[in-house]
């Protein structure tokens, strides 16, 4: 049971051989046994997940009534600690939020969970406000990677990534602001899709650097992938970036062939930086498209050497605007003993804060600040455009890009801890993305010392149904994605 996709356990549902309260129960036993050595999940309340197992299980009994069951009713899920659920502690890997119970549920949550029917196992370990690409930067300690226990399961959403990978859950919500779905998909042999910019609803989603901020699936497949993203997407009022937008089936066109497919592949993509393993096991991955049916193209994006660079003045400008609101004085962690109001708020957000979130809020403000506004933060501004600009003239010449997701394999815990440079470096292939606001996905492609390899997918403009399709092909022509690591095996 544990291994089934999302659609077998729907089949399984239906045809009464398990409940949602006997599913989510085993998947709660898992997390019970395993969690103590990954520590994927920071909260879990068994009675909670039951209770809405039980809701669910009255759903599908009903088969009709107020709120008849969807196809993914009882299916239990991980969802990343960033999303607000109401009457779950909500901590955004953060101290300053350790003991934050939120009042309401973001969209997704209750998308989700109210209207879809999905049963939450709990919420997963993440680095502090999505800041990383190692999960090390947690208060509540790193997340290690099923694969290699000594390694890290990349970041941010590395708890999610984590939970799936041992099958400590089905499928799990992340987030990705410069790659937080697809590199950590790619570290743990995950399908990872950050969609298309507002597509999926930010409200309730902690706010890192919000004009990058996106919401998506994490899970085995692309099918899985598909059937997630139909219950989160849709247009919100109460997120002003969200768009209104005709709603999809992403799962409708998941067979179509790949004939004629055109994949552009860049040549920076494919030039210096990248492990030399990693970039064959990509390269084999797309001479196996070649045989279903896609030809290549050369393409090129000029400024992507800039997008590291621009996103780490736009993100932390973001980031420390984001996060003046934690201030001790509405909610949150408030220092024990403080003098007058201004050191309140001085003692609070020393003690509160971990030294990454630190990091990116001197640099933000730094950025912002007069004199220093025009040099950095508009210059990032313009590259910005840049990069999104040769997107544009990419696509004109192919349907989607492909390129590795990380330039290495998981590595170790500590390794680069200590260079915020190097960490950096993590998602030279992932952030360009975010900067145009385009949709991207990771598809586990290979393995180089027993260790997973993602391919990164970049489609146009709202063709997240196009990437899924085209994973979705690829998955039924190859097993990456159905390896296991020993734990889940
Ligand atoms: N690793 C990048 C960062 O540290 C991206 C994080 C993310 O996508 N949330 O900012």
């Amino acid at each position: 049971m544990i291994n089934k996709s999302l659609k077998e356990l729907a089949q399984a549902l239906a045809a009464k051989q398990i409940s949602s309260v006997e599913l989510s129960t085993l998947f709660l036993d898992r997390i019970e046994r395993l969690n103590p050595t990954l520590n994927a999940f920071v909260t879990v309340d068994r009675e909670k997940s039951l209770a809405m197992a039980r809701d669910a299980d009255a759903r599908i009994a009903a088969a009709s009534g107020a709120k008849p069951a969807g196809p993914l009713t009882g299916i239990p899920i991980a969802q990343k600690d960033i999303f607000c659920a109401e009457g779950w502690t909500t901590t955004c890997g953060s101290k300053m939020l350790a003991n934050f119970v939120s009042p309401y549920d973001a969209t997704v949550i209750e998308k989700m969970h109210r209207d879809a029917g999905l049963v939450s196992l709990g919420k997963t370990n993440m680095d502090e406000f999505a800041m990383g690409s190692s999960n090390e930067t947690s208060f509540f300690g790193p997340v290690r990677n099923p694969w290699d226990t000594s390694r890290v399961p990349g970041g941010s959403s590395g708890g999610s990534a984590a939970a799936v990978a041992a099958r400590l859950a089905p499928a799990a919500t992340g987030t990705d602001t410069g790659g937080s779905i697809r590199q950590p998909a790619a570290l743990c042999n995950l399908t990872g899709l950050k969609p298309t910019y507002g597509v999926v609803s930010r409200y309730g989603m902690i706010a890192f650097a919000s004009s990058l901020d996106q919401g998506g699936p994490m899970a085995a497949s692309a099918e899985d992938c598909a059937l997630l993203l139909n219950t989160m997407v849709g247009f919100d009022e109460r997120d002003s970036t969200s768009l209104d937008r005709p709603v999809e089936d992403y799962v409708r066109g998941l067979e179509k062939p790949l004939n004629g497919l055109r994949i552009g592949l860049p040549k920076e993509f494919f030039g210096e930086g990248c492990d030399a393993e990693v970039m064959a096991a990509v390269r084999a991955a797309i001479a196996e498209y070649e045989k279903l049916g896609a030809s290549t193209v050369e393409v090129s994006l000029p400024n992507s050497h800039l997008s590291v660079p621009a996103y780490y003045v736009i993100a932390p400008a973001e980031a420390s605007s984001n996060l003046s609101r934690f201030d001790g004085v509405r909610y949150g962690y408030r220092a024990p003993d403080y003098g007058n109001l201004d050191d309140m708020y001085a003692k609070t957000r020393a003690q509160g804060f971990g030294a990454e979130v630190k990091r990116r809020i001197l640099i933000g403000a730094y950025v912002l600040s007069h004199g220093y506004y025009d040099a950095y933060y508009l210059q990032a501004q313009r590259i910005r455009r840049l990069i999104a600009n040769d997107f544009v003239e990419a696509f004109k010449s192919c349907d989607v890009i492909m390129g590795p997701t990380s330039p290495s394999t998981a590595f170790k815990l500590g390794e680069k801890a200590a260079d915020p440079v190097q960490m950096y470096l993590s998602d030279i292939y992932t952030i360009a993305v975010n900067l145009a606001g385009l949709p991207g996905m990771s598809v586990p492609c290979g393995f180089v010392g027993g260790l997973p390899v993602g391919l990164q997918l970049i489609g146009n403009y709202f063709a997240e149904g196009q990437l899924l399709n085209v994973a979705h092909r690829y998955q039924q022509a190859t097993d990456w994605h159905l390896r296991r690591p020993a734990s889940a095996a």
